[in-house]
């Protein structure tokens, strides 16, 4: 519950879309999320400019410790350089376990606005 709390906490403070990337019209992120011995689990994330500007997704695995997925990079990147699709894998950063237990493969697609196009 605390670590759920932290999130929130972590998020409020990143601000919104709007407010970090005002040239960002909406950003998409889709992924595949595979977890050691479970069925692959297609996430989808969809940020407005209204949206809290965080791009870290947790890991679904119950027991992972500080785990989880930061695309802080890949999307700040990605808009410095305007560029509209990038694609990648992660492996969870949890410390639980010596062995990665899952990772995501995922796409994300950035529409901007036309004032960011001219
Ligand atoms: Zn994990």
């Amino acid at each position: 519950m605390e670590r759920k709390q932290e999130m929130m906490q972590q998020r409020r403070e990143a601000g919104s879309v709007a407010s970090q990337f005002p040239e960002v019209e909406n950003i998409v992120m889709n992924m595949t999320y595979n977890q050691h011995g479970a069925r692959s689990i297609l996430r989808t994330f969809h940020f407005t400019p209204g949206s809290y500007a965080f791009f870290i997704v947790n890991c679904l695995r119950k027991d992972c410790v500080d785990g989880g997925f930061d695309l802080t990079q890949v999307i700040t990147t990605m808009i410095r350089n305007r560029r509209a699709e990038g694609k990648g894998t992660l492996i969870c950063k949890g410390t639980d376990s010596s062995t990665s237990h899952s990772d995501i493969v995922y796409e994300v697609a950035i529409q901007y606005t036309e004032i960011a196009v001219l």
